[in-house]
């Protein structure tokens, strides 16, 4: 069967709806396909923070922040292999996204709180309501419905159709073993994600990320779009950059939120009871020191004083019972308690709780010269929890203008397509910053979307 669109959108994460929201509201006639069952990908499984610089809530705490030391933030990070001319794109559009989330979207962002993410210089990142992206893909499935974008998901995406001077004008897609072509007179936007999920692709990049991690990344996560797109000649960049989480479920794989407590001060501590690196460390430095560990394991520890500012226990409930009934996780009156549950050297790590707690009062950590600044953990209950890194975020990708148009090998633009979110490879260099996903998937899927109905 055919079918015919303006502008059709591949996948249904956050750069997707961002894109097919912002062409619907511009007068294209715009639909989403997803391969899932259902919708939001690794969107939806995110904590969904997301850096804004200037943004309301840095305002109203007096946090001083701007665009330029947003930009070389995200450029250090990522050891200056994200593309200047795009990074300047992300800080520059970061408000005015978010503005949208909040005020037409209406995503629920917390009022008083913010987060710091490892390799920022300041707190910067909004929170969602629950901190889970949830909170957003639930509010943009409100929209879609509200302007009637028909999401049509079970349906994978095969390849590009293009018309004889190589323009793109549709796709072709599978349902239940049938094909449908989805012709688009404007564009199509790929907006697939990345390739944390197959693991064939990402060793091919990278020989170590083999079975033996496990994956962040919702299942549909496969790299598709980068695929259909290289048929057609496109240029990838950076496409070795594949980035860990460092805090991850041991069995799962799946990312830890209740460690959240970590960027408001929890330990990260060895089975020899002792810290070991930094705890707001880029992501890539603290994935590569838990491996160094004794079986390539972390514990995360906190205590109360901690958990009343970062409140993960309270929001991830679901989590910590999860964790709780496998042995993953526990809260106890005492850290020694907690040393005997994980059978961590009890003497070792009083002692190293002993010089957090001197250094929390000096205001100074004379150990990992924490930037966050160290807090106390005197008062219980105390949380302790095991984990480990897997692989989370595939920072390469296709190349793209700032029309967002995918790039081919000569250098030149692919008619008729467009790209935004994971599936990219423009903004984060060779290491993405925490919270830089949402701001990337957002500003450029709208500005995916508004190209592509004005294309
Ligand atoms: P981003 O953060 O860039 O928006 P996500 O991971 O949140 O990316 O979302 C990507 C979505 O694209 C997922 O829901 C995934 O299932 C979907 N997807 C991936 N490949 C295809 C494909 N070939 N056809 C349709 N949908 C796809």
């Amino acid at each position: 069967t055919e079918q015919q669109f303006d502008v059709v959108v591949i996948g249904s994460g956050g750069a997707g709806f961002s894109a097919a929201i912002t062409a619907k509201n511009a007068g294209a006639n715009v639909v989403i396909i997803e391969k899932m069952p259902t919708v939001g990908g690794n969107s939806l499984i995110t904590g969904g923070q997301m850096n804004v610089p200037g943004n309301w809530v840095q305002k109203q705490k007096g946090i001083e922040d701007s665009i330029e030391l947003f930009v070389k933030d995200t450029l250090k990070g990522g050891d200056y292999l994200g593309d200047p001319e795009m990074v300047q794109i992300l800080a520059e559009q970061a408000l005015p996204a978010a503005e949208w989330l909040r005020d037409y979207i209406h995503v629920d962002f917390y009022k008083d709180q913010l987060f710091q993410f490892g390799g920022h210089s300041v707190k910067r990142a909004l929170i969602p309501k629950n901190h889970t992206g949830a909170e957003w893909i639930s509010k943009f499935m409100a929209k879609t419905d509200e302007l009637q974008i028909p999401i049509h998901t079970r349906t994978t995406a095969k390849a590009l159709i293009q018309d004889q001077n190589g323009r793109v004008i549709g796709v072709e897609a599978e349902k239940n073993g049938k094909t449908i072509s989805y012709f688009a007179s404007k564009g199509v936007i790929l907006a697939t994600g990345g390739f944390g999920a197959n693991v064939e692709m990402r060793t091919r990049y990278v020989p170590e990320l083999d079975n033996r991690y496990g994956t962040t990344n919702a299942r549909g996560i496969t790299g598709d779009g980068i695929v259909m797109a290289e048929k057609l000649h496109a240029k990838t960049h950076n496409m070795s950059s594949i980035q860990t989480y460092p805090i991850c479920h041991v069995d799962t794989g799946v990312i830890s939120l209740i460690a959240d407590s970590r960027f408001f001060g929890a330990l990260l501590v060895n089975k020899q009871g002792k810290r070991f690196v930094e705890e707001l460390e880029r992501r890539d430095v603290i994935s590569r020191a838990i491996l160094a560990q004794t079986n390539q394991q972390a514990y995360v520890l906190w205590g109360n004083e901690i958990e009343q500012a970062a409140k993960v226990v309270g929001v991830h409930k679901d989590e910590f019972a999860e964790l709780n009934r496998k042995g993953f996780m526990y809260k106890a009156d005492s850290i020694e308690e907690l040393a005997d549950k994980f059978g961590i050297d009890k003497q070792a790590l009083m002692a190293q709780v002993g010089r957090v707690n001197q250094f929390a009062k000096q205001g100074k950590d004379q150990e990992f010269n924490h930037r966050g600044g160290l807090k106390t953990l005197l008062q219980p209950p105390f949380y302790m929890l095991v984990a480990k890194p897997s692989v989370h975020h595939t920072m390469g990708g296709l190349v793209t203008d700032t029309h967002t148009r995918v790039i081919a090998d000569n250098g030149q633009p692919i008619e008729g397509l467009f790209a935004a979110g994971e599936v990219t490879g423009m903004t984060h260099g060779s290491n993405r910053l925490g919270g830089n996903a949402i701001t990337d998937i957002t500003v450029f899927g709208r500005l995916a979307g508004q190209q592509a109905a004005a294309n």
